[in-house]
């Protein structure tokens, strides 16, 4: 194994040090331990550029000369790519905030980026991309972002309990911020550590422990955009207004086609006094449900409350054989001990078994651990989950069906699914399939094939298509079935009236957008 040499270093404005490092033709960007960038995994940066340009440049109606932002420079790959898609006439801005970047990209790094930098259509900036964006001056066909640099703690309100944030900064290093004042945002995705808290707005995320905190959209006080005008908002006053539509909801879940967010303002919590667990096992998913409605319409709010069908029950734990159920349980130590044991009584009554707690510690030890991609498609397989909701007399009719038409798909292994976030009128349902296509070249087709039968399953039994993992480009074709047509025709409206170039993420969220 050839050994890493570190080639240089350079500073971040605001701190911290980059280094760049190579291993054989191999090039890798760090800060402290994280890698930031890696030579041998460009296909991100590529496709943010493809995307993008490609829609530019088969626009009917081309602008003169289609001009594009690049937030970030890094290894040249988005750039590189940007100027394949782009005809001669383009005019690309590439704006970097770290003067060495552009000296590596020159130097080391110059064989990845091509003649990239001396090609007559790219102009460097060195400086803050959000600096040429508040300006002003220049009308964008397209803004390439990179908003991971956006990364400070503006201040932290124990009095008020807010917490305001860069919107690029990481998720898991905020809540790290607002917990060393014995504070929490209270917001856990699964992928804390590795998202951002303007992702959490862009995307409506739900945290693990939403059934007492709610999801993000009742976490969130203020939110900062610019939107494609170049004009700045800041949405969102008070811990509450009667002051028209709350404009914050326009941009809670736009993915990124309506502005781009620059700043969160969080309502905080105090961290919780006591936590206790407990866990229970149901004979089947509907006698579970049924408990999971009763805890809640009565007024228990376990932060965690989850549901897991035979299948993935006994891949938590061995020992089960049912459908087991979850439950964290925080707050003020005598509504804990209180809740405990009401719902203690409930399952009791509803002759739904207790299991043992340690079920819930180990989950809460792994429960951000995901098996790499890699294993499952080297061996020809495919795999994934799906999040969807439903109101509590149609969610059992949603699982079995879904789960009954994953089966039938030819080589499936694994169709199952569990419960994760619970209301008053409903709960989310989180389908996995993992299958192994008898032809591998059907690994594709198959693949979507399991995730057309869970979205149709859900819209035959009137379930919402996406729970928390929004839209994107995989669930866009079934947005008129979620919104109606008139609700699909409003989103457009919108979309053209604050975006009428469509600079902003084409092709996500909205069809033919
Ligand atoms: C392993 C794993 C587990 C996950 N678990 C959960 C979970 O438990 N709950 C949950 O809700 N989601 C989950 N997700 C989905 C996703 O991580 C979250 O939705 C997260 O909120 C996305 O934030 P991000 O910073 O990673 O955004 P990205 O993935 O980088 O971007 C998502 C979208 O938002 C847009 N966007 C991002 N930042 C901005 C900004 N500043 N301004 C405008 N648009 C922006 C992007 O353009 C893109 O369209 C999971 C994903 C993975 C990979």
């Amino acid at each position: 194994m050839i050994p890493w040499s570190l080639l240089d270093t350079a500073q971040v404005p605001g701190g911290g040090e980059l280094r760049l490092m190579q291993r054989g033709a191999e090039f890798s960007i760090k800060l402290g331990t994280d890698e930031l960038m890696n030579s041998r995994l460009s296909a991100t940066e590529q496709a943010l550029a493809t995307i993008a340009c490609e829609k530019i440049r088969i626009r009917k109606r081309p602008s003169k000369r289609p001009s594009i932002l690049i937030g970030g420079l890094g290894m040249g790959f988005t750039l590189r790519a940007a100027l394949t898609v782009l005809g001669t006439e383009a005019h690309i801005i590439v704006a970097e905030l770290v003067p060495a970047v552009v000296a590596w990209a020159r130097g080391p790094l110059a064989k990845l980026s091509g003649d990239s930098l001396a090609d007559p259509r790219v102009r460097i900036h060195e400086g803050d991309v959000g600096d040429l964006i508040r300006s002003g001056r220049l009308a964008y066909d397209a803004i390439l972002l990179d908003v991971s640099a956006m990364d400070a703690v503006r201040f932290i309100d124990p009095v008020n309990l807010l917490a305001g944030f860069d919107a690029g900064k990481n998720g898991a290093e905020a809540e790290a911020a607002v917990a060393a004042q014995g504070l929490t945002i209270g917001h856990w995705p699964q992928s804390v550590a590795i998202s951002s808290v303007g992702g959490w707005i862009a995307t409506r995320a739900s945290g693990q422990f939403s059934t007492a905190y709610g999801n993000i959209e009742d976490i969130v006080h203020s939110i900062e955009a610019v939107l494609p005008n170049g004009e700045f908002v800041v949405l969102g006053k008070g811990p509450r207004a009667s002051a028209g539509p709350d404009l914050r909801n326009l941009i809670m879940g736009s993915e990124g086609t309506l502005g781009v967010i620059t700043g969160v303002t969080f309502s905080l919590r105090r961290a919780a006094e006591a936590r206790a667990l407990s866990a229970f096992e149901a004979p089947d998913m509907t006698t579970g449900f049924e408990l999971q409605r009763e805890i809640v319409q009565s007024g228990w709010r376990p932060p965690v409350m989850r549901q897991y069908d035979e299948r993935e029950s006994r891949r938590l734990d061995g020992r089960l054989t049912k459908c087991v159920i979850l439950m964290v349980h925080e707050g003020p130590k005598a509504l804990v001990e209180a809740e405990v044991a009401a719902i203690a009584a409930l399952a009791s009554k509803a002759e739904v078994l207790p299991a043992p707690a340690d079920i819930v510690e180990h989950w809460l030890d792994h429960r951000n651990n995901v098996p790499p991609w890699d294993a499952i498609l080297d061996r020809s397989m495919v795999a994934d989950t799906v999040e969807v909701s439903a109101d509590w007399d149609r969610i059992n009719s949603v699982y079995v069906d879904a789960v009954t038409s994953l089966k039938e798909i030819p080589g499936c292994l694994a169709g199952s699914a569990h419960s994760s976030h619970v209301y008053r009128s409903g709960l989310n349902l989180y389908f996995t399939f993992a299958i192994l296509p008898p032809d591998p070249a059907d690994m594709e087709s198959a693949y979507f094939e399991a995730w057309r039968r869970i979205l149709e399953a859900t819209g035959r039994h009137g379930g919402s298509l996406s729970h928390h993992h929004g839209i994107g480009r995989a669930r866009r074709d079934y947005m008129k079935r979620e919104l109606g047509a008139g609700g699909l025709d409003l989103l457009r409206t919108i979309k053209q009236a604050i975006d009428p170039n469509g600079i902003m993420n084409p092709g996500v969220l909205i069809p033919d957008a």
